[in-house]
């Protein structure tokens, strides 16, 4: 009995207004060829992809803002997308592969038409699942919904099944009577769920081999072979946006050449500007509220991070092989700031970053691996900050007006030992006006008095530290040449 369906579960089935069924929407009958609701069927996620594109350039807005930087990134993307192509992301971890691709997902409409209780949200004048073309040619009334926009996490695991990825789907077991609605017939695997949205596999190069190349058929030839040897064809609809981290495979490529060849690769590496990584860093830190971090604890410590990627050329860069991502940099921000608080302090201060940086160690040592070990991380990570301290100081140091530079070195002088949480010194003119100008709140100046001594000490060696957030006037004599 069930056999006389599979005729045209093998062909492809397109509904058009002559030989369409009636179609119901929240128990009314509706005409979804004219009017608004034409705009919400027949179409592909490469055709809503274009036209959301479209839109934007029109207007002239950046389609993918959650993305910070990367321009020629955005660009090929736009230009990939706009001809209807598979992306391969090519990167570290950390950069925004995931951003990217989340970020795509929002080109399409918020919400399409499907097929009512449809496995994969078939759309009506295209079915692929087996009861869909089965219902539109069949039944004389279909009943539809609408499915929100779909963006698909495939987790790339050496482990993952047929099932797990394509899902399960047997003629045979329509030839031995099963309802063609059974899960024995037809269970979708994550790649199906994908259907009609943006399909996201993260680590592609970690799906086993034999798991590749059913990709490549259902994305290249709609098409899937059956364990028990059939061909089905099935025409899912995706864009099908990868990922791949190159430092995992030790230079060997694991993603197959065919599926390789159905994808445009981008790569995404780390920020290109300091200004760049601070952003990406105070958009996603969890403590958005609560104690200030001043600009130059956010330089000092993007700057640490930066250190230690290659191609920032580092003394100790050399040494690290995998590098921190951004997530170290979001991180660092945070414990220091988590610090702060703790301690009941407004603004995040040198004390925060740990008596042996420790609060840093904390954020770098999960995510960095040095060539071998015959230094210590800690020691590498102690040279990073310490060198991303220098380099700042320097920035502090410039500001100084030359013309004031005297008066601010006597005033200080005057104050003997600063503690650096207690300062308070509003009749010293020189001193106070330029710590007020590094400030951009009233709560940085004890923080920006830590920074000027430390530029100051680091820079002359005019001031020395006695410990954590106390220093005192060396004197002239300690002026370096
Ligand atoms: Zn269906």
């Amino acid at each position: 009995m069930a056999s006389e369906y599979l005729d045209y579960l093998f062909e492809d089935v397109i509904v058009t207004e002559s030989n369409a069924p009636r179609f119901v929407l929240d128990g009314v009958e509706v005409d979804i060829w004219n009017g608004d609701l034409s705009h919400y069927h027949s179409l592909s996620v490469a055709d809503y992809i274009r036209e959301g594109l479209l839109r934007f350039e029109k207007k002239g807005i950046d389609p993918f803002p959650e993305i910070i930087g990367k321009k020629p990134e955005k660009e090929m993307l736009k230009n990939a997308l706009m001809s209807g192509s598979n992306i391969l992301f090519k990167g570290m971890k950390g950069y925004g592969k995931t951003t990217f691709s989340k970020s795509i997902a929002k080109l399409l409409p918020e919400r399409i038409l499907a097929i009512k209780g449809c496995k994969i949200n078939d759309d009506p004048t295209r079915p692929v699942c087996f009861s869909c073309k089965k219902a539109v040619m069949e039944e004389e009334k279909v009943e539809l919904t609408w499915v929100g926009r779909k963006w698909v996490r495939i987790l790339g695991d050496p482990m993952m099944t047929t099932r797990q990825l394509i899902g399960g789907l047997s003629i045979q077991k329509i030839r031995e009577g099963y309802d063609i609605d059974s899960p024995e017939v037809f269970t979708p695997g994550r790649i199906l769920k994908a259907h009609r949205g943006i399909a996201y596999v993260d680590e592609l190069g970690a799906i086993p081999s034999a798991m590749q190349t059913l990709l490549h058929e259902l994305l290249e030839e709609k098409q899937i072979t059956t364990p028990e040897g059939d061909i089905i064809p099935l025409r899912i609809d995706t864009i099908f946006i990868s990922s791949t981290n190159p430092a995992n495979y030790r230079g060997t490529s694991d993603i197959k050449e065919p599926l390789l060849d159905r994808m445009e690769e981008i790569f995404i590496g780390p920020p290109d500007t300091l200004e760049e990584e601070i952003l990406i860093g105070l958009r996603n830190m969890r403590l958005k509220e609560g104690p200030v971090l001043p600009d130059w604890h956010l330089r000092i410590l993007a700057r640490t991070v930066r250190l230690a990627r290659m191609n920032n050329g580092g003394k100790v860069a050399s040494r690290i092989e995998v590098e921190p991502s951004c997530r170290a940099t979001i991180k660092l921000f945070d414990h220091v700031k988590a610090s702060a608080m703790r301690a009941g302090r407004d603004v995040v201060l040198f004390a925060d970053y740990g008596e042996n940086y420790e609060n840093v160690k904390l954020g770098l040592r999960s995510r960095l691996e040095l060539d071998y070990e015959d230094v210590s991380k800690d020691e590498v990570i102690s040279a990073l900050v310490e060198d991303a301290i220098n380099r700042t100081s320097m920035e502090i140091y410039s500001r100084i007006p030359r013309d004031d530079f005297g008066e601010i070195i006597e005033e200080i002088s005057s104050l003997g030992v600063i503690d650096i949480e207690r300062a308070e010194f509003s009749d010293k003119t020189y001193l106070s006006s330029f710590i007020n100008n590094l400030c951009s709140s009233t709560l940085e100046f004890n923080s920006a008095l830590e920074i000027l001594l430390e530029a100051l000490r680091r820079c002359t060696g005019v001031i020395s530290k006695i410990e954590c957030g106390k220093y005192e006037y060396a004197g002239k004599g300690a002026i370096k040449d």
